[in-house]
């Protein structure tokens, strides 16, 4: 069988804001495809921001992403690679997944029924959120396959709000659900970047000690730094491993367009770093959530989540190398 193999469209004869023409504006103009069988990775866009609290408009951070991925050019020069990650690894655009418009619990099932194909199919998914409920549906799909997992999560906010019953899926939840249904293992899995008036609630009631995660807080990265809380992580995540990275992680000087934005946060410079830190990790899928456009300024919320994804793909191209 020939190997099934689709190239974005050539960066030389195409201008970043329109391929040709009636093309779809996909991620870095990768091929838009459903055909599993031609893609090691897929992404995939969760258009769902019902589970947000407080602010909404996430629901149109897939589209921003892309948009902004017309930016970016492969490169990554220490690979020695003409199109890095592209002639390593089969990348393909899924487009989004439809959603129930304002049920959260149906959308979250056809989001996991739609990831699961994608994990069955040994496809490494990308997603793009969506407020941070949508984790919740892709780990329930990843874990069928993988589980259970080590969580690396990047945000201000643990995300390990007690379940009310009566709503129990919102952006405050979704790893509470997440550790309950044995989709992660809270002891191999850890926390990047916590801080704020909302995780300091959540020390307050002690709600950290009784989830189990690990936790690195925004305070103690700055003074350990990111070297030394990369090798937290490379200790602590032992199982297969899904990263989920809130974009309200980076501050809101750097990473404005989010619904729940919190001060004092990591520098751009400080998470493209320690995404790049994660090397070597046996991941199974990725995620990119709570970008909200609306709030965003001159699009660099979008700018800096485009650059973090294409961030994850050169992790997943090192896959292989890093393993003799
Ligand atoms: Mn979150
Ligand atoms: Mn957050």
């Amino acid at each position: 069988m020939t190997d099934r193999r689709l190239m974005p469209a050539d960066w030389q004869h195409a201008s970043p804001f329109g391929m040709a023409p009636s093309s779809p504006y996909t991620f870095m103009r990768v091929p838009a495809t459903r055909d599993l069988t031609c893609a090691d990775v897929a992404v995939i866009g969760l258009p769902l921001d019902i589970g947000a609290i407080h602010r909404p408009g996430a629901r149109f951070g897939p589209l921003a992403i892309r948009n902004a991925s017309m930016h970016l050019l492969p490169h990554g020069l220490e690979e020695n690679l003409l199109l890095p990650p592209f002639d390593k690894l089969r990348v393909i655009d899924y487009g989004d997944i439809e959603t129930y418009a304002g049920y959260i619990e149906p959308s979250l099932k056809k989001f996991e029924e739609a990831l699961t194909p994608v994990f069955e199919g040994g496809v490494t998914p990308i997603c793009l959120g969506g407020d941070h409920s949508v984790s919740l549906a892709v780990l329930r799909a990843a874990a069928r396959k993988h589980g259970p997992l080590s969580l690396v999560h990047f945000d201000s906010h643990p995300d390990i709000w007690p379940v009310n019953p009566d709503r129990p899926c919102d952006h405050s939840t979704n790893f509470s659900i997440a550790a309950q249904e044995g989709l992660i293992d809270p002891f191999a899995s850890v926390q990047v970047g916590i801080r704020g008036s909302l995780s300091a609630t959540i020390f307050y009631l002690g709600l950290d000690q009784t989830a189990g995660f690990h936790m690195i807080t925004a305070e103690q990265l700055a003074s350990q730094g990111c070297q030394a809380t990369i090798e937290a992580i490379h200790f602590i995540a032992t199982k297969p491993v899904y990263v989920s990275l809130d974009i309200d992680s980076v501050d809101p000087a750097f990473a404005p367009g989010t619904g729940t934005p919190e001060v004092a946060g990591l520098t751009s410079r400080e998470i493209v770093e320690l995404v790049r830190g994660l090397r070597g990790l046996p991941f199974i899928g990725f995620d990119l959530v709570e970008v909200s456009p609306p709030y965003d300024s001159s699009e660099i919320t979008a700018l800096l989540a485009a650059n973090l994804v294409y961030e994850f793909l050169m992790l997943l191209a090192a896959r292989g190398q890093d393993s003799a």
